[in-house]
């Protein structure tokens, strides 16, 4: 069975995202790589989250120990207003190298579910790392999913979060103003 490494954002986007990879025949392994969430206390009600759903449905899932904040806050620097391509290919570049090296034979992101990200931008970082780092990149617009994907977690009562990640992203969810 061809080995399958998958970006985990959270456990909402998840879920469905793991059944239609294991459908389509790949075994599913995790990594949980987002330096993009802050405060640390909400990355860690976040990962909590995703442990529990992969404790559930028997995913394997890789954490790495740093959460590398300040290399987020590096990229994005002067790029505040266009800072979520930044935010793609640092999480993407991570989760492609991981695969690389540890034998994965393609990888993908749980990001591709969801409506609220920008799909298209995705996908294009997806492809161009693909191709700078040597594998597979596995693609598929998952987005009508999302509801059925937040219906498989309803149960399981897990932490859901208000806003994206980064604190601009928390600004402008709560101050209905975007960052300059
Ligand atoms: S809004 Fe979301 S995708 Fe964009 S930089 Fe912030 S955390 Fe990343």
């Amino acid at each position: 069975m061809k080995k399958l490494l998958l970006h985990v954002c959270c456990a909402h986007c998840a879920a469905y995202t793991v059944e239609h990879w294991r459908r389509e025949g790949y075994e599913v392994s995790g990594l949980w790589y987002n330096p993009n969430i802050h405060p640390f206390a909400e990355h860690g009600k976040r990962l909590e989250g995703v442990k529990a759903l992969a404790d559930k449905i028997a995913m394997p899932l890789v954490v790495p120990e740093s959460y590398e904040m300040v290399e987020f806050f590096r990229r994005v620097a002067g790029k505040e207003a266009g800072r979520c391509g930044c935010c793609f290919d640092l999480r993407l570049e991570k989760t492609a190298r991981f695969a690389r090296e540890n034998g994965f034979d393609a990888f993908t992101t749980t990001l591709l579910i969801s409506p609220q990200q920008k799909h298209e931008l995705i996908r294009e970082t997806a492809e161009k790392i693909a191709v700078e780092k040597g594998v597979a990149f596995l693609y598929a617009d998952l987005r009508k999913r999302y509801s059925d994907s937040r219906h498989i977690t309803k149960p399981m009562d897990l932490y859901r979060q208000q806003y994206c990640g980064c604190i601009y992203s928390e600004y402008e969810r709560y101050s209905d103003r975007k960052t300059k």
